[in-house]
């Protein structure tokens, strides 16, 4: 098969060598679906995976959050009290430019046997570990018995109340989520999935879909996104896009200020930008098209929301400012 890169300079008359530069760095994955969706060099889609010159020259942290410092086990991260994230794969179906976990990604994990033991040995000494979210990468890039594997070794250790999965390949290659997999997926309930959508472009036909055979298999979907410069900082591509995931069963759950990963900063946006999308997001339109917008914050401090300021206290009451802006007096105890 033709690379992207070959694919991208044929069907728009671009010089492949600057992308070549990049890709020797960064590497390049686009999935046939995925490439599909770009209508011209730039657009939304064509930014989130075409490789940039521009990340070669910025020079933040490749692990900014210290991942590899709270893993107390490789491949496992144990930040908070009840839960941790378990890094099954490093590998997906597009490499996002803006990926939080760059650094890994293509990269080959330890092997996979050894380290998946050592990870569930961890997890069954802890008995505050109660939720168990599977990331990477991408764990829907396993093969289904690999996956059922985790899963039901997962649910062997009895302190494990909650399974979520992280995953894009309903937004990049909506043809993993098959009927088989989902009937895997479904007998290890609680089971929580978790997609990420930034854009209204990306809910095709194929990836509502997708979505509707997870929800038909009982799986709660929310849906996490990235806050990116030229692709969805503004408020009207941010409302469609939360509007038109509640219309294919998906919660919005966060909004992601964009963490200070080495080889993304071009993706950054003001938190003043998402501060005002946040706005104009409540009271506007149904409540449950608001995500949370969390900063994560660097050096593992945790995810912390932020809101648009509404309250101030001003003698014994409250005065707040409505999603109109009206300012309203009330009385607190
Ligand atoms: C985001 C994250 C979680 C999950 O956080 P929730 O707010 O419960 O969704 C857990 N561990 C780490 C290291 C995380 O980054
Ligand atoms: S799908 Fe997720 S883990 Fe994979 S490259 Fe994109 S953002 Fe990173």
């Amino acid at each position: 098969m033709r690379s992207p890169i070959d694919h991208l300079s044929s069907r728009f008359a671009i010089d492949p060598a600057p992308l070549e530069t990049v890709a020797a760095r960064y590497p390049v994955r686009i999935s046939p679906h995925y490439l599909s969706l770009i209508q011209e060099p730039g657009d939304p889609i064509w930014l989130q995976c075409v490789p940039d010159p521009r990340e070669l020259d910025d020079d933040q942290l490749p692990d900014p959050l210290d991942e590899e410092r709270l893993s107390p086990v490789p491949g496992l991260i144990h930040r908070y009290p009840d839960r941790v994230v378990w890094l099954v794969s490093n590998d997906c179906a597009v490499f996002c430019r803006f990926c939080m976990r760059k650094r890994r990604l293509g990269q080959p994990l330890p092997e996979p046997r050894e380290s998946r033991e050592a990870v569930l040995g961890y997890i069954a000494s802890r008995p505050e570990i109660r939720d168990v979210i599977l990331s990477g990468g991408d764990p829907l890039m396993l093969s289904d018995a690999e996956l059922e594997a985790i899963l039901s070794a997962l649910r062997g250790i009895p302190h494990v109340e909650l399974i979520r999965i992280g995953s894009r390949l309903p937004v990049t290659l909506p043809q993993r989520i098959t009927p088989h997999l989902c009937a895997i997926l479904k007998k290890y309930h609680p089971l929580y999935l978790n997609t990420h959508f930034n854009h209204p472009l990306e809910i095709t036909p194929q990836a509502a879909q997708a979505c509707a055979l997870l929800a038909d298999a009982g799986i709660p979907l929310g849906n996490q996104t990235v806050l990116l410069k030229g692709v969805n900082d503004d408020p009207a591509t941010m409302t469609l896009l939360m509007q038109r995931l509640l219309a294919i069963r998906v919660r919005p759950y966060y909004l992601h200020q964009m963490d200070l990963v080495q080889g993304t900063g071009h993706f950054r946006t003001s938190v003043a930008c998402g501060v005002g999308i946040m706005a104009a997001l409540r009271g506007h339109t149904s409540g449950l098209a608001n995500p949370y917008y969390v900063i994560d914050l660097p050096g593992g401090k945790g995810k912390v929301p932020l809101l648009p300021e509404t309250v101030r206290r001003e003698g014994g009451g409250l005065v707040i400012t409505t999603y109109t802006g009206e300012v309203v007096e009330f009385e607190d105890i």
